[in-house]
């Protein structure tokens, strides 16, 4: 079925910046620079400007970021590392696959971990937390890098939803040992296939990422420095995301635009929980408008029905799944928001015509369940 209304619209944001897509694409391709090239280069040096950190380096996706962060910061086989019970999957595979342990943590009413858990969840095993910024919204970094300091752990954000979100003005990503970032196209900042990166301030674990996601290699010397892995950020890709790193402030503003209609045509809905938290200093850059519906199904079915394109991620917490050999804990905060969060469309390509349609939709959901 077409959406009246369609999640993201990657074709209309091509159309956009369709001349100068396609002239970073004839660039590479006139020159045939493909592996490790000038626009690659160029990329990290303008993520790490933005981001505001001393480096960048581009890798093959958001999940390689995290493992090649948690390889950097040593952690192996009977480490723990800390990672909250609401997140994509790959949060916590990373860890799995990097032979450590997860230890989950419940979220806030923010989706995010909640930094007031994360103190009885260490043991003498602790090596790491993984906070997560979940749909463009910072966790609590301020309680995290206490705690961190206190207990001597090293801190990998998962920030692959929120490039350009802050706390008191200190970027994403600008915080722990790294920041770990994912280009997978519908992302906020989002290339044509897969796409990754890390930014550090650490000089050690920008040059273990850049030996290590080609092969182990250092490529002035030849020397293998360790058993690495082919996870380079293409040099295509890299010249796509550093065009759209160019408007992507300009992106941003729309976001918060379209955040602030649906704030005014959507608050004061009962049973309708909208993503606003007025925290002072923290700045949501609303990758995603996920709001929480005490009819959970009924509304997102609805919204679809009424062709609205809405995602329900994640209905079933990631550690309920079998597959996964997670410990079935409870979780009470993330089993509550899981039966009601719905993405709403949000995106720069979106109309004001087509939020207005997406308030109108919603708002007549509830008054038929009203009467
Ligand atoms: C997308 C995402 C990842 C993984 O990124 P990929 O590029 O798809 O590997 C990890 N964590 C979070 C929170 C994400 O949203």
């Amino acid at each position: 079925m077409a959406y009246k209304v369609q999640f993201v619209n990657p074709a209309k944001c091509y159309r956009k910046m369709k001349p100068e897509l396609d002239a970073a694409y004839l660039d590479c391709m006139e020159n045939g620079e493909l592996i490790d090239r000038r626009h690659l280069k160029r990329f990290e040096e303008n993520l790490a400007a933005f981001v505001g950190t001393r480096f960048a380096v581009g890798l093959n996706s958001g999940y390689d970021a995290l493992h090649m962060s948690l390889r950097a910061a040593g952690i192996g086989p009977g480490s723990e590392v800390i990672v909250p019970s609401h997140t994509f999957v790959a949060t916590c595979s990373a860890v799995v696959n990097a032979g450590a342990t997860p230890v989950l943590v419940d979220v806030g009413a923010d989706f995010n971990i909640d930094a007031g858990k994360v103190e009885e969840a260490i043991t003498e095993k602790t090596k790491a937390i993984i906070p997560v910024h979940l749909n463009g919204y910072m966790a609590d970094m301020e309680r995290i890098t206490d705690i961190a300091e206190r207990y001597a752990l090293a801190v990998i954000e998962d920030a692959c939803q929120s490039l350009g979100s802050s706390i008191k003005g200190r970027k994403a990503g600008a915080w722990g040992l790294s920041g770990c970032w994912s280009f997978y196209p519908f992302k906020i900042l989002g290339g044509y296939g897969d796409g990754g990166a890390i930014t550090t301030d650490d000089p050690a674990a920008a040059i273990f990422a850049r030996r290590m996601r080609y092969n182990g290699e250092d490529r002035t010397t030849g020397e293998y420095h360790g058993h690495g892995f082919t996870s380079l950020l293409d040099n295509l890709q890299a010249a796509f995301l550093d065009v759209k790193l160019k408007r992507f402030p300009d992106n941003i503003k729309r976001r918060k635009e379209i955040a602030g209609m649906y704030r005014e045509g959507l608050s004061g809905i009962p049973g309708l929980a909208l993503p606003h938290y007025d925290r002072p200093g923290f700045d949501h850059v609303y990758q995603n408008y996920v709001v929480r519906s005490a009819h959970g199904n009924e509304f997102s079915e609805f919204l679809k029905k009424s062709g609205v394109e809405v995602l329900t991620q994640f209905r079933k917490p990631y550690y309920l799944h079998s597959g996964l050999k997670l410990s079935d804990r409870s979780f009470p905060e993330t089993e509550a928001l899981s039966r009601e969060v719905c993405s709403l469309p949000m995106n720069p390509e979106l109309e004001d015509e087509d939020v207005d349609y997406v308030i109108k939709t919603v708002r007549s959901f509830h008054f038929a369940c009203q009467e």
